[in-house]
């Protein structure tokens, strides 16, 4: 299955497709297809054993004490903010250069998301733009987006936030393999992670919640699962009791032993993804370098962390036009995607602006462009991706 720029939509398998570059590929491998197959064989396939141990293994991979499974990135946010116990109506900063599930799952967590602005080079909220948009009034949390796999630095964040980092959230979702001052994306305080079909770890749905706090873990175990004092599976365990308590209610966000199964054999391979990332991304940043205006991704000095590259996202010359730019690209062959209409542009967020706006967003907006970057990408693509860019541009700039 490939996903188009558009969003969802099946095409043809990636392998057989050699005249067109699709915008992402879902590449669910052999050995997590035979994972997947062993689990529906076995008579269990929600959630239990898998699970479990793809916690053990991903916390193991980020270096987290502890990790949950959950539907989703999104669940995971409104699991990590519910867990705060904060009153109903508490202000959480929010990047606006985000997807709309994480400002969502704030919401769904009875909170106000209060928006701030970003650096257009780094697409990140900056220690200023943090405090000014606290001024003058009260916010309980704060989600930080690692945006595009590019770490952020989240003390700072916090520290400008006026915010213990137990209050904050991290938005891994584009971060498996980022890493900042020596430590992997994942080892903070409550870190969520997204296995959605495009992420650099696909399973197609499914998330994890990486922890420092035991008892924290604890009670997202539960609440993942309607708040039952113990799961399933451990009632229908050998001598498990049938017995539970429910103590508050919970969610329905618990991860499948199907997926986890299929996301345990994905992470054999994740390593060798993420290598074949790093030098495609090299690869665009040597081919792009050439082309005038073109701004290039930024990235972390090797001192001061690791970028995952879930996305490479350029910043077209000023006054070139996207949308001719991605309509030329499309003629050649090439589907690009835009990452993300900031949220205080979507209609829903209309009440949540700011008296200056968010002229840093705006500004990386307009020139926003992702192209295509996956491990089945060939270097080949990549050439052909930033020739038909250089042609494109000269085309619509004339
Ligand atoms: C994909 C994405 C999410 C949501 O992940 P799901 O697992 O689909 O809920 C959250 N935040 C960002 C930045 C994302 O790109």
């Amino acid at each position: 299955m490939t996903i188009t720029s558009e969003g969802r939509t099946a095409r043809t398998s990636r392998v057989d497709d050699t005249d067109r570059v699709p915008f992402a590929d879902c590449w669910i491998t052999e050995p997590a297809r035979r994972a997947a197959a062993r689990v529906l064989a076995s008579g269990w396939v929600t959630t239990g054993t898998e699970c479990a141990d793809f916690e053990r293994e991903l916390a193991a991979a980020v270096s987290a004490p502890c990790a949950v499974s959950v539907a989703s990135c999104t669940v995971g946010i409104e699991l990590c903010l519910r867990s705060l116990g904060l009153p109903d109506g508490t202000g959480v900063l929010t990047s606006t250069m985000t997807f709309c599930g994480a400002v969502h799952a704030i919401e769904h967590a009875g909170l106000v998301p209060v928006l701030v602005d970003v650096d257009p080079v780094t697409g990140m909220p900056t220690p200023e733009t943090v405090a000014a948009a606290r001024a003058g009034r009260s916010v309980g949390a704060m989600v930080v987006v690692h945006w595009s796999g590019d770490p952020a630095d989240v003390a700072s964040l916090a520290a400008a936030a006026g915010l213990p980092m137990a209050r904050v959230v991290e938005d891994a979702a584009h971060a498996l393999g980022s890493a900042w001052a020596g430590a992997p994306v994942g080892s903070g305080e409550a870190v969520c992670f997204s296995f959605y079909a495009t992420k650099n770890l696909p399973i197609g749905e499914g998330g994890m919640v990486t922890l420092r706090d035991p008892d924290r873990a604890d009670w997202m175990r539960r609440a993942r699962l309607h708040g039952m004092s113990t799961d399933a599976w451990r009632r229908y365990l050998p001598g498990g009791a049938w017995r539970y308590d429910v103590p508050e209610a919970g969610l329905k966000a618990n991860l499948t032993d199907l997926q986890a199964a299929i996301g345990r054999a994905q992470l054999q391979a994740f390593d060798g993804w993420q290598s074949t990332r790093r030098s495609l991304a090299r690869r665009y940043d040597e081919r792009l370098a050439g082309i005038p205006g073109l701004g290039l991704p930024h990235r972390p000095l090797d001192v001061e962390g690791r970028h995952a590259w879930h996305l490479y996202a350029v910043r077209l010359p000023v006054d070139v036009p996207r949308d001719a730019v991605m309509e030329g690209l499309k003629a050649r062959g090439v589907s690009t995607s835009v990452h993300f209409v900031p949220v205080h542009r979507l209609s829903h967020y209309a009440s949540r602006q700011r008296p200056d706006g968010f002229p840093g967003a705006d500004a990386m907006f307009a020139r926003l462009l992702s192209l295509p970057l996956y491990p089945r990408l060939r270097t080949t693509d990549v050439d052909r991706v930033a020739d038909a860019l250089a042609d494109t541009i000269e085309e619509v700039a004339r």
